[in-house]
């Protein structure tokens, strides 16, 4: 399952537990040992990287294009 954060960044959690542990070497859980199935990990990853898209668009995109002229103008 995925929990998203305050900030609105996904973090995996346990199907079986809820806990937001995982050995990402082995792909268990810390808490209770479970297998975390590799359907979950790509689910995760690709609400990772959409979140990264998102933010990367808010913070690059000026908000008054061309009102802060380059440094060395
Ligand atoms: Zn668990």
């Amino acid at each position: 399952m995925i929990f998203h954060n305050p900030s609105g960044a996904p973090e995996l959690a346990c199907e079986q537990c809820g806990c937001r542990w995982f050995d990402r070497m082995h792909g268990t859980c810390y808490e209770c040992g479970s297998q975390v199935p590799a359907e979950a990990i790509a689910e995760f990853d690709r609400a990772l990287q959409a979140f990264w898209a998102k933010s990367a668009a808010t913070e690059e995109s000026p908000t008054v294009p061309g009102a802060k002229p380059p440094a060395d103008a």
